[in-house]
């Protein structure tokens, strides 16, 4: 099994370990298996797998250069974090089965990843004897789920910059009550493009980059693609163990496509997924374009599920790898249009039937979490609210619906006040933060005042 990048023409293939150091493949790339497993004769036998051996049988096809008992390993500690034995359980919830993927530390679905990512590296710089400086921005929740992915290992650090004052309380303490030594929290004053733009500049300084060991934790790691597709599959089984059918749908709240292009990877593995529907809040990039075949950027809008707030999808070009046909000269110049216009257009648009969008705005997504607190006594975090208010077009005897349910309610409980008029949205994990005490640096957003930061901790040992 190697790994290529959607830019390369030649195709030359890399070792999963070096696809996973990677991250962002030199000709700015991302990287993908050469080609899928196949997977059908499988399905019955896998069915009744526990998480982590199904995890394990769908990891060990992708990574054939990580010793079996290792992986194993990984698994187990990964996925042990989680508050729930079923570590992704599905409920059933009204018209659809909800699968809970907030189970993990942080209360988000990045954990399932990022816990994965974690004991993956400590694994692969053990085996090396090499450290490695994470440096990553977030503008909520991708930062906790990475500090706490790497927290307290020895041969990383991580540094994580957040636009200082500008994200929500709940989320700041979630990274900044972290007080392990390896762990260096900053607040830029400055905004979350800043951060974009000084992580992209500390990257760009080949130098730096390199003296330092600068990792990256960002969507496009293929590793965490590849620990997504698991609950594809573990919720696929369980729906259709309980219903009888022979196939379902997904509603994925989207972002970056990270998410939901897992789940299409899953059914070009042979899971029978009938239809993936692909949910936006106003920040409808990706709507727009699976109707029309025009991917056109706009201004970013603030919502009330801050984690789709995105006009610049970081995974979807590996989606327009296999929509040219696994061409990699047709995605450069796709890539370069956009680069240079904002926009890509598609000939003869044709997307794979698989995939169906829509939006779902504000008030649709108020009144959806509203309902189904009154109507099912069920809780739904305003990204879950989002892909639920989205499915209901799509509803479908034959096929169940599976929501993805991202991230618990108690991480938005602003958005579940204005929806319920309640204070209902509750976890022992988040209450418990108000009294921790905190550490974060503040710094102006320049990428040599960061750079001096990291040097100097990194220098201090
Ligand atoms: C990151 C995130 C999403 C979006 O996932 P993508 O992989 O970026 O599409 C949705 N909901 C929550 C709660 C998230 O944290």
């Amino acid at each position: 099994m190697l790994y290529v990048s959607t830019r390369d023409k030649q195709q030359i293939g890399m070792s999963f370990k070096d696809a996973v150091l990677t991250g962002l493949a030199r000709d700015g790339g991302l990287l993908l298996p050469a080609e899928i497993p196949q997977v059908n004769d499988r399905l019955d036998e896998w069915s009744s797998l526990t998480y982590s051996d199904l995890a394990y049988e769908i990891m060990r096809l992708y990574a054939p250069d990580i010793p079996s008992a290792a992986l194993r390993s990984i698994i187990e500690k990964s996925y042990g974090a989680f508050r729930h034995d079923e570590v992704t359980p599905v409920v059933e919830v009204g018209p659809l089965s909800v699968l809970e993927l907030f189970h993990g530390p942080t209360l988000a679905f990045k954990d399932v990843a990022l816990q994965f990512l974690g004991n993956l590296f400590e694994f692969l710089l053990d085996q090396s004897e090499s450290e490695m400086n994470i440096v990553v921005a977030t503008s909520g929740d991708t930062g906790s789920a990475a500090i706490y992915g790497v927290r307290g290992r020895e041969r990383i650090r991580i540094f994580v910059m957040h636009p200082n004052g500008k994200i929500s309380p709940v989320q700041e303490r979630q990274m900044t009550s972290v007080l392990d030594a390896n762990v260096f929290n900053i607040g830029l004053t400055g905004t979350f493009d800043d951060c974009q733009n000084i992580v992209k500049a500390l990257f760009n300084d080949l130098e730096f980059r390199d003296r330092y060991k600068l990792g990256a934790v960002n969507s496009i790691n293929w590793a965490r693609v590849l620990a997504q597709i698991v609950y594809y599959f573990y919720a696929a089984f369980r729906v259709m163990d309980n219903s009888g059918a022979d196939k379902v749908r997904f509603t994925v709240p989207t972002g970056n496509f990270g998410d939901i292009f897992a789940g299409y990877m899953a059914r070009r593995m042979g899971l029978p997924i009938d239809k993936l529907i692909l949910a936006s809040n106003e920040n409808d990039i990706l709507t727009r374009f699976f109707n029309s075949g025009e991917y056109i950027t706009g201004e970013v809008v603030q919502t009330l599920s801050p984690s789709m707030d995105i006009q610049v999808a970081s995974n979807f070009e590996r989606y327009l790898y296999y929509l040219s046909g696994e061409k990699a000269g047709c995605v450069c110049g796709w890539m370069e249009d956009f680069s240079k216009n904002g926009r890509l257009s598609i000939a003869d648009f044709n997307p794979d039937g698989i995939f169906a969008a829509s939006s779902g705005n504000t008030a649709a997504t108020l009144a959806t979490i509203s309902r189904y607190w009154h109507d099912y006594a069920y809780l739904l975090d305003p990204h879950s609210a989002v892909g639920v208010e989205v499915a209901s077009a799509f509803l479908s005897e034959q096929a169940p619906m599976i929501a993805l349910a991202t991230a618990h309610p108690a991480k938005f409980d602003d958005a579940i006040r204005q929806a319920t008029g309640e204070d209902i949205a509750h976890h022992v994990v988040i209450d418990a933060l108000e009294d921790m005490p905190a550490r974060k640096e503040i710094l102006p957003a320049e990428s040599t005042a960061v750079a001096e930061f990291i040097r100097r901790r990194i220098e201090a040992g």
